[in-house]
């Protein structure tokens, strides 16, 4: 392609960084310190994109990434280096460890449940609460030693169904519906999701727990984690576009060109691309991508995930004797007690997290009557509850066009069939965003890939 002539409306700069989450500030932040012009266009009217702090009955709430771990050396040294106040929240995470479980409307304590009647879990394992069953298991029987070895072909032969390794563990089919497929965090159960994702998660939270410092499990922002980001795009040389919506890309040999629904148009050498896939199909690339990359784009999961917001009028649970919080087999999922005062003993309000299929039920709901159904199910399983629930509004990650779900995952076949090649460049066309990390998860995998698409685009 000859190089574009430059019309008077057309921005031309070295790197055009697509999409103001972690990972294109992360991106456009280090080609900036090794002089590149960038220019990071964003399609919301702000930055941080699923890192989102609100303010809800007074108290900062995170409808997106909160929970810092305490081993996210790239997240950390943002937060230090940008003048952001993180906070321990260790004391806080004790009280998340306290939920009644709630199998088909009937509320179960912890203590309880080891010798319930429904308990399904072979042998030692019946002292395993559903919600960490999969993680514990993960976690003892991992094959892997390393994060990054998930991408090892040596393991390939671990990117089977979940469901046939809890299988090989002697798990019945009722014991992995409920120790898999409880609001599921990845897919809809244990039959659509790699155990080899599940392997990758468990290695990086021990990675993690060695990075920590003693005693300390995890921070979060002291104003709301969306400060980071914007700490970060403050940084840059130049003010990030907002309220642009990227509508096409066009590669050709000397660099590309960005166009905009609104549009505008940015002419560059290189452009990182960060957005998540099912925002990127959204968006016309030419040449289209090829092969397993272009099934990767087009097919990979990502997770459904609702959080519907709930103020209380009166602390029900007191009446009831239950703890707060639950986890539940029904439409409310997880209802989980905010605790985002300067007290974390204080319950601050409600928020029942709901993934999968029941996200996608209440997604095709108006947000009041989904408001409702949760408000329902939740006040079916705990009489004390009736009348006591304000419903706040919610937050469908599923349903919005620039996300299109919470985080990726990946099918049983897809972590050797996708996910080495994915991040390829395609091109002047580099890829990063959470689901291209390759060692990291999370928050700390945006950052990761972010600088792994400026490391290329520097070499080039
Ligand atoms: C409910 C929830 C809870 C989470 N909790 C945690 C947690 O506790 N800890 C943790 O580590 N991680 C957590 N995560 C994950 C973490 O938030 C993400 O991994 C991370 O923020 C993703 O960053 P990213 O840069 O890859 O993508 P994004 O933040 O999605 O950035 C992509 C950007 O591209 C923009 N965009 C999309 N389409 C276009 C377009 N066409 N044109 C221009 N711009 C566009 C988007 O608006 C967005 O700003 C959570 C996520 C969710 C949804």
């Amino acid at each position: 392609m000859a190089a574009p002539r430059l019309r008077s409306d057309v921005v031309a700069v070295d790197v055009a960084v697509v999409g103001a989450g972690l990972s294109g500030l992360t991106a456009a932040l280090h080609l900036e310190a090794q002089g590149a012009r960038v220019q990071v266009i964003e399609a919301r009217e702000r930055v941080g994109g699923r890192v989102h702090s609100m303010r809800r009955v007074g108290h900062r709430q995170e409808a997106g990434g909160a929970y810092i771990g305490a081993g996210y050396r790239r997240v950390i040294a943002a937060a230090g280096r940008f003048g952001v106040e993180l906070v321990d929240v260790t004391p806080m995470l004790a009280f998340f460890r306290e939920q009644e479980l709630v199998l088909d409307g009937e509320l179960i304590r912890q203590s309880e449940w080891p010798d319930h009647p429904r308990n399904p879990f072979p042998g030692e394992d019946r002292a395993l609460m559903p919600w960490t069953c999969h993680r514990v298991l993960a976690a003892r029987e991992n094959p892997l030693s390393s994060p990054g070895e998930w991408l090892d072909p040596r393991f390939a032969e671990h990117d089977v169904p979940v469901h046939d390794w809890l299988s090989s563990l002697g798990f019945g089919e009722a014991a992995i519906r409920l120790g898999y497929g409880m609001n599921p965090a990845f897919g809809d159960d244990a039959r659509g999701v790699s155990a080899l994702l599940a392997f990758f998660r468990a290695a990086f939270q021990v990675a993690q727990r060695r990075l920590a410092p003693e005693g300390v499990l995890g921070y979060t922002a002291r104003d709301g984690v969306q400060r980071i980001p914007e700490a970060m795009a403050g940084a840059l040389g130049s003010e990030v576009h907002l309220g642009r919506t990227v509508t096409a890309i066009a590669c050709g040999r000397r660099g590309a060109e960005v166009r905009c629904a609104d549009g505008a148009v940015y002419s560059a050498r290189h452009v990182v691309c960060s957005l998540p896939f099912g925002a990127l199909r959204g968006v016309a690339i030419d040449p289209p991508f090829a092969g397993r990359q272009a099934d990767a784009v087009c097919g990979l999961g990502s997770q459904p995930v609702t959080q519907v917001y709930f103020a209380h009028r009166s602390r029900f649970w007191e009446r009831d004797g239950y703890r707060p919080s639950m986890f539940t087999n029904g439409p409310a999922g997880m209802v989980a007690a905010s605790r985002n005062g300067e007290d974390p003993a204080e319950v601050t309000s409600f928020t029942a997290w709901v993934m999968g299929r029941n996200a996608r039920r209440l997604d095709a709901l108006p947000e009041t009557e989904a408001g409702r159904v949760v408000c329902e199910a939740i006040e079916a399983v705990r009489p004390a509850a009736r009348g006591q629930l304000e419903f706040l509004g919610l937050r469908a990650w599923g349903r919005d066009p620039l996300a299109r779900g919470g985080w990726a995952w990946f099918r049983p076949g897809e972590v050797n069939r996708f996910a080495a090649g994915m991040s390829r460049p395609h091109g002047p066309l580099h890829l990063c965003g959470e689901h291209l990390a390759r060692t990291s998860r999370g928050m700390e995998g945006a950052m990761e890939s972010g600088e792994r698409a400026a490391r290329e685009i520097l070499a080039a």
